[in-house]
């Protein structure tokens, strides 16, 4: 079977180089001709010497997850979807913005981690994607977006872009489908050739890592590749973030808040930002955002408030947009830099927490969701959240 160099950061290809008895130098060549021209054919790598070219044909290639489908929306966002194999696949997101293109990519096939609102939880947990399936999604979305997007800076490796060329991918964001943090083995070598300048050469403050919020993995992230971090938050107490993040029964807020406070003394930004999806009648009241503003005070941190984007039978309703300004407003008179988040490929269902590819559920959930949304509505607002 061949090996898929796509699994493999600077490290793991030169350690693979030297298995085979070639120089890390060749390792670094393969490299910028995988990454940062969009290469997967070794006979094109021509300065590679012919009897290795050979030698990888033999025993490698370069195998991205397959395209499915490329959809473009009215706004210009692109949804592309991958096949991962075994009927599962995965979703990723390019939203262009005037000074910036976001990719979002896509962790896991499915996510085991059942928040209550997200499209995601609900389809159930198939798999942790390889390191080659992650970044693999860029991969393929560069070269469907045009292959100089993140090689365009002539192979001087400004990591901030700039001078040499426009790049077309200029952030990526660990926000589709999937807990990154719960896939960590994979995802670090996958941050790695975002941030290798012979591969994608993004800076670390380009690269985003969102987390509902696994204490000990944020600890080892911290640690092994400090890129932004942005937090699901999503309530202001334990009480309603157990039931709307169930993750946090076992990571309350307390332990939560210090695991920010410490990421902060690595990371490259200076503040951790919070998501925020508003739920109407559930999370959005002025007494919830006064009591996010008393949670959060001995963090540095940013508010991304994000309307809750609807999917079928979801139970939740979207904040009015007079009340998401409202609760912004409590928070910046607060003293704390809070954006709400445009939503965007509504018409291609692409936007944050609709991504539902196509997952083969092995955690052989029983009722989806059901049973705990309707405990929601019985117990935290008083609302009926299905009328
Ligand atoms: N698992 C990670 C990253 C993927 S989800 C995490 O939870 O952080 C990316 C963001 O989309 C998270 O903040 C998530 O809470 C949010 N999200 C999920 N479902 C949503 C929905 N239906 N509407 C708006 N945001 C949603
Ligand atoms: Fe998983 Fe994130 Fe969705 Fe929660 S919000 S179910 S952690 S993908």
């Amino acid at each position: 079977m061949s090996v898929n160099l796509l699994d493999f950061d600077a490290e793991g290809l030169t350690a693979w180089f030297a298995q085979q008895g070639e120089k890390p130098f060749r390792a670094r060549q393969v490299l910028r001709w995988i990454h940062r021209f969009g290469e997967s054919d070794f006979e094109a790598m021509t300065d590679l010497a012919r009897s290795l070219r050979a030698k990888l044909l033999a025993t490698a290639a370069v195998s991205p997850p397959p395209t499915i489908s490329d959809k473009l929306s009215e706004d210009g966002t692109r949804k592309f979807l991958f096949d991962v194999g075994k009927s599962n696949a995965v979703e990723t997101v390019f939203i262009p913005e005037d000074d910036r293109g976001t990719l979002c990519i896509s962790s896991q096939a499915g996510c085991a981690l059942e928040c209550a609102f997200c499209s995601t939880g609900r389809q159930g947990f198939n798999r942790n994607l390889s390191t080659a399936e992650i970044i693999g999604q860029l991969w393929q979305a560069n070269r469907a977006l045009g292959c100089d997007s993140i090689a365009g800076d002539g192979g001087g490796g400004n990591p901030e872009g700039g001078s040499g060329g426009e790049r077309i991918i200029s952030n990526v964001v660990l926000m589709g489908m999937g807990e990154p943090l719960a896939n960590f083995d994979n995802l670090v070598p996958a941050l790695r050739l975002m941030l290798d300048d012979n591969a994608y050469g993004l800076s670390r403050r380009r690269v985003t890592v969102s987390t509902s919020g696994i204490v000990p993995a944020m600890d080892r992230l911290a640690e092994a590749c400090p890129v932004a971090l942005a937090v699901s938050l999503h309530a202001p107490t334990d009480g309603l973030r157990d039931k709307l993040v169930p993750i946090n029964r076992k990571y309350p807020l307390a332990e939560l808040m210090a695991a920010c406070q410490r990421y902060l003394v690595h990371a490259p930004r200076d503040f951790v930002t919070f998501e925020y999806v508003m739920l109407d009648g559930v999370n959005d009241s002025d007494a919830d955002a006064r009591a996010l503003l008393h949670l959060v005070r001995d963090v540095p941190c940013k508010f991304n408030l994000i309307p809750f984007n609807p999917f079928p039978a979801s139970g939740f309703r979207r904040s009015p947009a007079e009340r998401v300004r409202r609760f912004a407003s409590i928070l910046i008179n607060g003293g704390i830099v809070t954006t709400t988040r445009k939503t965007r490929g509504d018409d291609i269902d692409a936007a944050c927490g609709q991504l539902a590819g196509r997952v083969q559920d092995k955690s052989r959930r029983v009722q989806h969701g059901v049973g705990f949304v309707s405990g929601l509505a019985r117990t935290s607002t008083g609302v009926d959240l299905h009328p």
